[in-house]
Protein backbone atom coordinates (compact mmCIF):
# COMPACT_ATOMS: atom_id res chain seq x y z
CA UNK A 1 0.00 0.00 0.00
CA UNK A 2 1.35 3.16 -0.52
CA UNK A 3 -0.16 6.73 -0.28
CA UNK A 4 -0.92 7.38 -3.54
CA UNK A 5 -2.18 3.16 -4.36
CA UNK A 6 -5.85 4.59 -4.45
CA UNK A 7 -4.96 7.78 -6.81
CA UNK A 8 -7.31 7.65 -9.93
CA UNK A 9 -6.35 8.99 -13.41
CA UNK A 10 -7.14 12.09 -14.59
CA UNK A 11 -8.51 12.18 -18.12
CA UNK A 12 -6.52 13.56 -20.07
CA UNK A 13 -7.18 17.28 -20.92
CA UNK A 14 -9.41 17.43 -24.12
CA UNK A 15 -7.37 19.86 -26.21
CA UNK A 16 -3.77 19.29 -24.79
CA UNK A 17 -4.20 15.55 -24.88
CA UNK A 18 -5.16 15.59 -28.65
CA UNK A 19 -1.11 16.97 -28.77
CA UNK A 20 -0.21 14.31 -27.72
CA UNK A 21 -2.00 12.24 -30.15
CA UNK A 22 -0.66 14.51 -32.94
CA UNK A 23 2.64 13.88 -32.11
CA UNK A 24 2.59 10.24 -32.42
CA UNK A 25 0.36 9.73 -35.56
CA UNK A 26 2.62 8.92 -38.25
CA UNK A 27 0.65 9.79 -40.87
CA UNK A 28 2.94 12.20 -43.06
CA UNK A 29 -0.14 14.66 -44.19
CA UNK A 30 -1.39 15.41 -40.37
CA UNK A 31 -2.71 18.86 -40.05
CA UNK A 32 -3.32 19.94 -36.19
CA UNK A 33 -6.14 21.70 -35.87
CA UNK A 34 -6.61 21.14 -32.46
CA UNK A 35 -4.55 23.41 -30.04
CA UNK A 36 -5.49 27.34 -30.57
CA UNK A 37 -1.78 27.79 -31.73
CA UNK A 38 -0.90 30.65 -35.01
CA UNK A 39 1.08 28.97 -37.39
CA UNK A 40 2.66 30.84 -40.65
CA UNK A 41 2.22 30.06 -44.32
CA UNK A 42 4.60 27.53 -43.98
CA UNK A 43 3.35 25.59 -40.87
CA UNK A 44 5.38 27.49 -38.52
CA UNK A 45 5.26 28.95 -35.32
CA UNK A 46 6.03 32.53 -36.00
CA UNK A 47 9.02 34.29 -33.78
CA UNK A 48 8.13 38.04 -34.69
CA UNK A 49 10.09 40.26 -35.75
CA UNK A 50 9.39 42.63 -33.01
CA UNK A 51 10.57 40.05 -30.35
CA UNK A 52 13.34 39.62 -31.84
CA UNK A 53 14.87 43.16 -32.06
CA UNK A 54 13.72 43.32 -28.53
CA UNK A 55 15.81 40.28 -27.26
CA UNK A 56 18.38 41.34 -29.41
CA UNK A 57 18.37 44.59 -27.41
CA UNK A 58 18.27 42.75 -24.07
CA UNK A 59 21.19 40.17 -25.02
CA UNK A 60 23.23 43.36 -26.30
CA UNK A 61 23.23 44.77 -22.41
CA UNK A 62 23.33 41.34 -20.52
CA UNK A 63 21.52 41.76 -17.18
CA UNK A 64 21.39 39.75 -13.78
CA UNK A 65 18.34 37.93 -13.48
CA UNK A 66 17.32 39.11 -9.34
CA UNK A 67 13.60 38.60 -8.07
CA UNK A 68 10.89 40.58 -9.35
CA UNK A 69 8.79 42.16 -7.61
CA UNK A 70 5.24 40.00 -6.09
CA UNK A 71 3.24 41.74 -9.17
CA UNK A 72 5.94 41.81 -12.08
CA UNK A 73 7.83 44.43 -14.08
CA UNK A 74 6.44 47.82 -13.45
CA UNK A 75 6.93 48.95 -17.17
CA UNK A 76 5.00 45.65 -18.72
CA UNK A 77 1.94 46.13 -15.72
CA UNK A 78 2.00 49.84 -16.93
CA UNK A 79 1.98 49.12 -20.53
CA UNK A 80 -1.10 46.66 -19.88
CA UNK A 81 -2.80 48.73 -18.08
CA UNK A 82 -2.20 51.62 -21.26
CA UNK A 83 -2.94 48.42 -23.62
CA UNK A 84 -6.86 46.97 -21.80
CA UNK A 85 -7.93 50.83 -20.76
CA UNK A 86 -5.93 52.79 -23.00
CA UNK A 87 -2.90 55.06 -21.91
CA UNK A 88 -4.67 58.49 -21.45
CA UNK A 89 -8.32 57.30 -20.12
CA UNK A 90 -9.73 58.07 -16.74
CA UNK A 91 -9.13 54.42 -14.73
CA UNK A 92 -5.16 54.77 -15.39
CA UNK A 93 -5.02 57.91 -15.12
CA UNK A 94 -6.54 58.18 -11.70
CA UNK A 95 -4.75 55.35 -10.35
CA UNK A 96 -7.37 52.44 -9.88
CA UNK A 97 -6.68 49.90 -12.37
CA UNK A 98 -4.48 46.71 -9.50
CA UNK A 99 -2.87 45.35 -12.64
CA UNK A 100 -0.04 41.84 -11.77
CA UNK A 101 1.89 40.12 -14.36
CA UNK A 102 0.75 36.79 -14.41
CA UNK A 103 1.56 32.91 -16.10
CA UNK A 104 -0.27 33.93 -19.10
CA UNK A 105 -3.84 34.39 -19.19
CA UNK A 106 -4.15 31.62 -17.24
CA UNK A 107 -2.49 32.49 -14.57
CA UNK A 108 -4.15 35.75 -14.71
CA UNK A 109 -7.50 34.06 -14.52
CA UNK A 110 -6.25 31.53 -11.54
CA UNK A 111 -4.77 35.03 -9.48
CA UNK A 112 -8.47 36.55 -10.03
CA UNK A 113 -10.57 33.36 -9.40
CA UNK A 114 -8.56 33.19 -6.12
CA UNK A 115 -8.87 36.02 -4.89
CA UNK A 116 -12.78 36.30 -5.82
CA UNK A 117 -12.87 33.31 -3.93
CA UNK A 118 -12.05 35.08 -0.66
CA UNK A 119 -13.67 37.96 -1.20
CA UNK A 120 -17.06 35.99 -2.09
CA UNK A 121 -16.79 33.03 -1.24
CA UNK A 122 -20.51 31.58 -1.94
CA UNK A 123 -20.64 33.40 -5.65
CA UNK A 124 -21.47 31.34 -7.76
CA UNK A 125 -19.50 31.22 -11.61
CA UNK A 126 -20.96 31.46 -14.63
CA UNK A 127 -19.34 30.45 -18.13
CA UNK A 128 -20.34 30.02 -21.81
CA UNK A 129 -22.28 27.21 -23.33
CA UNK A 130 -19.46 26.24 -24.73
CA UNK A 131 -16.66 28.30 -23.26
CA UNK A 132 -12.95 27.24 -23.11
CA UNK A 133 -12.58 24.07 -21.41
CA UNK A 134 -10.13 25.15 -18.60
CA UNK A 135 -12.58 28.13 -17.44
CA UNK A 136 -14.87 25.44 -16.10
CA UNK A 137 -11.97 23.17 -14.79
CA UNK A 138 -9.77 26.38 -13.08
CA UNK A 139 -12.92 28.68 -11.34
CA UNK A 140 -14.09 24.97 -10.07
CA UNK A 141 -10.85 24.07 -8.86
CA UNK A 142 -10.60 27.65 -7.24
CA UNK A 143 -13.48 26.46 -5.10
CA UNK A 144 -16.73 28.17 -6.59
CA UNK A 145 -19.73 25.90 -8.02
CA UNK A 146 -19.35 26.59 -11.99
CA UNK A 147 -22.76 27.04 -13.95
CA UNK A 148 -23.38 28.20 -17.78
CA UNK A 149 -25.02 31.25 -19.67
CA UNK A 150 -26.71 30.20 -23.07
CA UNK A 151 -24.56 31.49 -25.78
CA UNK A 152 -24.35 29.25 -28.66
CA UNK A 153 -27.24 28.81 -31.25
CA UNK A 154 -26.36 25.25 -32.94
CA UNK A 155 -29.86 25.52 -35.15
CA UNK A 156 -28.86 29.14 -35.84
CA UNK A 157 -25.40 29.10 -36.23
CA UNK A 158 -24.79 32.36 -33.88
CA UNK A 159 -25.40 33.37 -30.63
CA UNK A 160 -28.60 32.65 -28.85
CA UNK A 161 -28.37 36.28 -27.40
CA UNK A 162 -32.11 36.25 -26.23
CA UNK A 163 -31.44 33.52 -23.81
CA UNK A 164 -27.76 35.00 -22.78
CA UNK A 165 -29.89 37.96 -21.22
CA UNK A 166 -32.45 35.69 -20.01
CA UNK A 167 -30.08 33.89 -18.25
CA UNK A 168 -27.81 36.36 -17.39
CA UNK A 169 -30.63 38.22 -15.93
CA UNK A 170 -31.95 34.62 -13.86
CA UNK A 171 -28.33 34.91 -12.28
CA UNK A 172 -27.94 36.07 -8.17
CA UNK A 173 -26.52 38.98 -7.90
CA UNK A 174 -23.13 38.84 -6.62
CA UNK A 175 -22.84 35.67 -9.48
CA UNK A 176 -19.13 36.27 -11.23
CA UNK A 177 -19.75 36.15 -15.11
CA UNK A 178 -17.09 34.81 -17.29
CA UNK A 179 -17.14 36.93 -20.39
CA UNK A 180 -15.25 36.46 -23.71
CA UNK A 181 -13.91 40.09 -24.49
CA UNK A 182 -13.23 39.09 -28.20
CA UNK A 183 -12.80 36.22 -30.68
CA UNK A 184 -15.02 33.83 -28.47
CA UNK A 185 -13.53 30.17 -27.85
CA UNK A 186 -14.64 27.65 -29.60
CA UNK A 187 -17.36 29.31 -31.26
CA UNK A 188 -15.92 32.12 -33.19
CA UNK A 189 -19.29 33.58 -32.64
CA UNK A 190 -19.41 37.24 -30.71
CA UNK A 191 -21.99 39.19 -30.01
CA UNK A 192 -22.37 43.32 -31.79
CA UNK A 193 -21.48 46.29 -29.35
CA UNK A 194 -25.31 47.01 -29.41
CA UNK A 195 -25.66 43.54 -27.63
CA UNK A 196 -22.44 44.35 -25.46
CA UNK A 197 -24.56 47.43 -24.57
CA UNK A 198 -27.81 45.35 -23.50
CA UNK A 199 -24.99 42.39 -21.81
CA UNK A 200 -23.54 45.61 -19.80
CA UNK A 201 -27.07 47.04 -18.78
CA UNK A 202 -28.24 43.06 -17.20
CA UNK A 203 -24.66 43.29 -15.52
CA UNK A 204 -25.17 46.06 -13.69
CA UNK A 205 -28.69 46.12 -12.69
CA UNK A 206 -28.12 42.20 -11.62
CA UNK A 207 -25.11 43.56 -9.72
CA UNK A 208 -23.18 40.82 -10.83
CA UNK A 209 -19.59 40.58 -11.20
CA UNK A 210 -17.69 40.72 -14.68
CA UNK A 211 -14.89 38.73 -15.64
CA UNK A 212 -13.61 39.49 -19.18
CA UNK A 213 -10.96 37.02 -20.69
CA UNK A 214 -9.17 38.67 -23.48
CA UNK A 215 -6.75 36.01 -24.82
CA UNK A 216 -7.25 37.48 -28.53
CA UNK A 217 -7.06 40.86 -28.58
CA UNK A 218 -5.45 41.99 -31.76
CA UNK A 219 -7.05 38.44 -33.59
CA UNK A 220 -10.72 39.95 -34.54
CA UNK A 221 -11.10 43.09 -36.02
CA UNK A 222 -7.83 45.23 -34.62
CA UNK A 223 -6.04 46.05 -30.96
CA UNK A 224 -8.32 48.69 -30.23
CA UNK A 225 -11.74 47.48 -31.73
CA UNK A 226 -11.13 43.95 -30.29
CA UNK A 227 -10.63 45.97 -26.83
CA UNK A 228 -13.50 48.32 -26.99
CA UNK A 229 -15.80 46.75 -24.82
CA UNK A 230 -13.58 47.41 -21.86
CA UNK A 231 -14.17 51.35 -22.48
CA UNK A 232 -18.26 50.12 -22.06
CA UNK A 233 -17.84 48.60 -19.55
CA UNK A 234 -15.94 51.58 -17.57
CA UNK A 235 -18.59 54.11 -18.83
CA UNK A 236 -21.42 51.97 -17.59
CA UNK A 237 -19.49 52.79 -14.17
CA UNK A 238 -18.92 49.25 -13.00
CA UNK A 239 -16.23 47.32 -11.73
CA UNK A 240 -14.38 44.58 -12.94
CA UNK A 241 -11.65 41.79 -13.46
CA UNK A 242 -9.73 41.75 -17.12
CA UNK A 243 -7.49 38.78 -17.98
CA UNK A 244 -5.17 39.52 -20.69
CA UNK A 245 -3.04 37.04 -22.49
CA UNK A 246 -0.21 37.80 -24.80
CA UNK A 247 0.56 34.00 -25.82
CA UNK A 248 -1.43 34.35 -29.45
CA UNK A 249 -0.69 38.00 -29.95
CA UNK A 250 3.11 37.95 -29.30
CA UNK A 251 3.64 34.06 -29.82
CA UNK A 252 4.81 34.05 -27.04
CA UNK A 253 3.12 30.90 -25.54
CA UNK A 254 5.56 29.49 -24.10
CA UNK A 255 7.16 32.33 -21.97
CA UNK A 256 3.97 32.48 -20.12
CA UNK A 257 2.80 36.53 -20.39
CA UNK A 258 -0.11 37.88 -19.35
CA UNK A 259 -1.92 39.53 -16.61
CA UNK A 260 -4.77 40.34 -14.37
CA UNK A 261 -6.17 43.94 -14.10
CA UNK A 262 -9.31 44.97 -11.55
CA UNK A 263 -11.05 48.15 -12.06
CA UNK A 264 -12.05 49.41 -8.74
CA UNK A 265 -13.84 52.39 -7.57
CA UNK A 266 -10.84 54.69 -6.55
CA UNK A 267 -7.60 54.15 -6.09
CA UNK A 268 -7.09 53.70 -2.50
CA UNK A 269 -9.34 50.63 -3.11
CA UNK A 270 -6.95 49.62 -5.92
CA UNK A 271 -4.11 49.55 -3.49
CA UNK A 272 -5.47 47.57 -1.16
CA UNK A 273 -6.83 45.03 -3.82
CA UNK A 274 -3.72 44.73 -5.43
CA UNK A 275 -1.95 44.23 -1.77
CA UNK A 276 -4.30 40.72 -1.85
CA UNK A 277 -3.58 39.90 -5.29
CA UNK A 278 0.13 39.62 -4.81
CA UNK A 279 -1.13 37.76 -1.70
CA UNK A 280 -2.19 35.44 -4.16
CA UNK A 281 0.95 35.49 -6.26
CA UNK A 282 3.20 34.86 -3.65
CA UNK A 283 1.50 31.89 -1.67
CA UNK A 284 1.25 30.04 -5.51
CA UNK A 285 4.72 31.16 -7.08
CA UNK A 286 6.17 33.94 -5.49
CA UNK A 287 6.83 36.23 -8.60
CA UNK A 288 6.80 35.72 -11.86
CA UNK A 289 9.26 35.30 -14.44
CA UNK A 290 11.37 37.95 -15.87
CA UNK A 291 11.68 37.33 -19.92
CA UNK A 292 8.22 36.96 -21.54
CA UNK A 293 7.51 40.68 -19.25
CA UNK A 294 10.47 41.89 -20.22
CA UNK A 295 10.18 41.31 -24.26
CA UNK A 296 6.17 42.29 -23.90
CA UNK A 297 7.22 45.63 -21.88
CA UNK A 298 9.96 46.62 -24.18
CA UNK A 299 8.02 46.21 -27.54
CA UNK A 300 4.80 48.04 -26.20
CA UNK A 301 7.29 50.98 -24.87
CA UNK A 302 9.19 51.57 -27.33
CA UNK A 303 7.46 53.51 -30.79
CA UNK A 304 9.02 51.55 -33.10
CA UNK A 305 8.68 47.75 -31.83
CA UNK A 306 5.20 48.73 -31.14
CA UNK A 307 4.18 49.53 -34.27
CA UNK A 308 5.93 46.56 -35.88
CA UNK A 309 4.23 44.17 -33.50
CA UNK A 310 0.82 46.12 -34.46
CA UNK A 311 1.71 45.42 -38.38
CA UNK A 312 2.70 41.68 -37.19
CA UNK A 313 -0.49 40.77 -35.44
CA UNK A 314 -2.32 42.86 -38.19
CA UNK A 315 -0.42 40.14 -40.86
CA UNK A 316 -1.71 37.17 -38.57
CA UNK A 317 -4.63 38.71 -38.24
CA UNK A 318 -5.53 39.09 -42.30
CA UNK A 319 -3.68 35.42 -42.90
CA UNK A 320 -6.36 33.75 -40.65
CA UNK A 321 -9.30 35.63 -42.18
CA UNK A 322 -8.07 34.66 -46.21
CA UNK A 323 -7.80 31.00 -44.46
CA UNK A 324 -11.39 31.41 -43.46
CA UNK A 325 -12.34 31.96 -46.98
CA UNK A 326 -9.96 29.51 -48.75
CA UNK A 327 -11.83 26.84 -46.58
CA UNK A 328 -15.30 27.95 -47.32
CA UNK A 329 -13.85 28.01 -51.31
CA UNK A 330 -11.97 24.61 -50.97
CA UNK A 331 -15.23 22.52 -49.21
CA UNK A 332 -17.39 24.04 -52.08
CA UNK A 333 -14.67 22.98 -54.60
CA UNK A 334 -14.39 19.35 -52.70
CA UNK A 335 -18.44 18.48 -53.39
CA UNK A 336 -19.67 19.44 -49.89
CA UNK A 337 -23.20 20.96 -51.04
CA UNK A 338 -24.51 22.78 -47.57
CA UNK A 339 -23.64 26.11 -47.36
CA UNK A 340 -20.30 26.29 -45.20
CA UNK A 341 -20.54 30.49 -45.64
CA UNK A 342 -20.70 30.45 -42.03
CA UNK A 343 -17.16 29.88 -41.32
CA UNK A 344 -16.38 33.75 -42.82
CA UNK A 345 -19.42 34.78 -40.38
CA UNK A 346 -16.77 33.68 -37.52
CA UNK A 347 -13.94 35.69 -35.62
CA UNK A 348 -10.30 34.86 -34.02
CA UNK A 349 -9.09 31.69 -34.51
CA UNK A 350 -11.17 29.38 -34.04
CA UNK A 351 -14.43 27.76 -36.26
CA UNK A 352 -16.88 25.81 -35.10
CA UNK A 353 -17.46 23.57 -37.88
CA UNK A 354 -20.50 21.82 -36.52
CA UNK A 355 -18.98 18.68 -37.30
CA UNK A 356 -20.38 15.65 -34.88
CA UNK A 357 -17.97 14.20 -32.65
CA UNK A 358 -17.77 11.02 -34.59
CA UNK A 359 -17.42 12.78 -37.96
CA UNK A 360 -14.16 14.53 -35.78
CA UNK A 361 -12.57 11.13 -34.45
CA UNK A 362 -12.88 9.82 -38.11
CA UNK A 363 -11.07 13.20 -39.25
CA UNK A 364 -8.48 11.92 -37.03
CA UNK A 365 -8.09 8.77 -37.67
CA UNK A 366 -8.45 8.51 -40.81
CA UNK A 367 -7.44 11.95 -42.36
CA UNK A 368 -5.13 12.80 -39.77
CA UNK A 369 -6.58 15.97 -39.32
CA UNK A 370 -7.12 16.65 -35.51
CA UNK A 371 -9.16 19.02 -34.18
CA UNK A 372 -11.59 18.83 -30.58
CA UNK A 373 -14.38 16.30 -30.18
CA UNK A 374 -16.36 19.15 -30.45
CA UNK A 375 -16.11 20.21 -34.09
CA UNK A 376 -13.52 23.10 -32.89
CA UNK A 377 -10.81 23.50 -35.91
CA UNK A 378 -8.06 25.95 -35.10
CA UNK A 379 -8.19 27.84 -38.49
CA UNK A 380 -5.57 29.77 -37.54
CA UNK A 381 -3.27 26.76 -38.03
CA UNK A 382 -4.13 26.27 -42.03
CA UNK A 383 -2.16 26.81 -44.42
CA UNK A 384 -1.90 26.68 -48.25
CA UNK A 385 -0.21 23.14 -48.16
CA UNK A 386 -2.45 21.75 -45.92
CA UNK A 387 -6.18 23.08 -46.66
CA UNK A 388 -6.59 21.01 -50.01
CA UNK A 389 -5.73 17.91 -47.62
CA UNK A 390 -8.09 19.59 -44.83
CA UNK A 391 -10.88 20.29 -47.20
CA UNK A 392 -11.10 16.35 -48.61
CA UNK A 393 -11.19 14.94 -45.39
CA UNK A 394 -13.91 16.91 -44.14
CA UNK A 395 -15.99 16.53 -47.39
CA UNK A 396 -15.22 12.78 -46.91
CA UNK A 397 -16.56 13.19 -43.69
CA UNK A 398 -19.80 15.02 -44.13
N1 LIG B 1 -8.68 32.22 -22.26
C1 LIG B 1 -9.01 31.71 -23.44
C2 LIG B 1 -10.40 31.93 -23.94
C3 LIG B 1 -8.09 30.99 -24.18
O1 LIG B 1 -8.44 30.48 -25.35
C4 LIG B 1 -6.78 30.81 -23.68
C5 LIG B 1 -5.72 30.08 -24.44
N2 LIG B 1 -6.10 28.97 -25.12
C6 LIG B 1 -6.48 31.36 -22.44
C7 LIG B 1 -7.43 32.06 -21.76
C8 LIG B 1 -5.15 31.17 -21.78
O2 LIG B 1 -4.10 31.75 -22.40
P1 LIG B 1 -2.61 31.46 -21.95
O3 LIG B 1 -2.09 30.42 -22.86
O4 LIG B 1 -1.94 32.78 -22.10
O5 LIG B 1 -2.62 31.00 -20.54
Amino acid sequence: MSLFSAVEMAPRDPILGLNEQFAADSNPNKVNLGVGVYFDENGKLPLLQCVQAAEKAMMDKPAARGYLPIDGIAAYDNAVKGLVFGADSEPVKSGRVATVQALGGTGGLKIGADFLKRLSPSAKVLISDPSWENHRALFTQAGFEVGTYTYYDAAKRGVDFDGMLASLQAAAPGTIAVLHACCHNPTGYDITPAQWDRVIEVVKARGLTPFLDMAYQGFGHGIAEDGAVIAKFVAAGLVFFVSTSFSKSFSLYGERVGALSVLCADKAEADRVLSQLKIMVRTNYSNPPIHGGAVVAAVLTNPELRALWEKELGEMRVRIKAMRQQLVDGLKAAGVKQDMGFITDQIGMFSYSGLTKDQMVRLRNEFGVYGTDTGRMCVAALNGKNIGHVCQSIAAVL
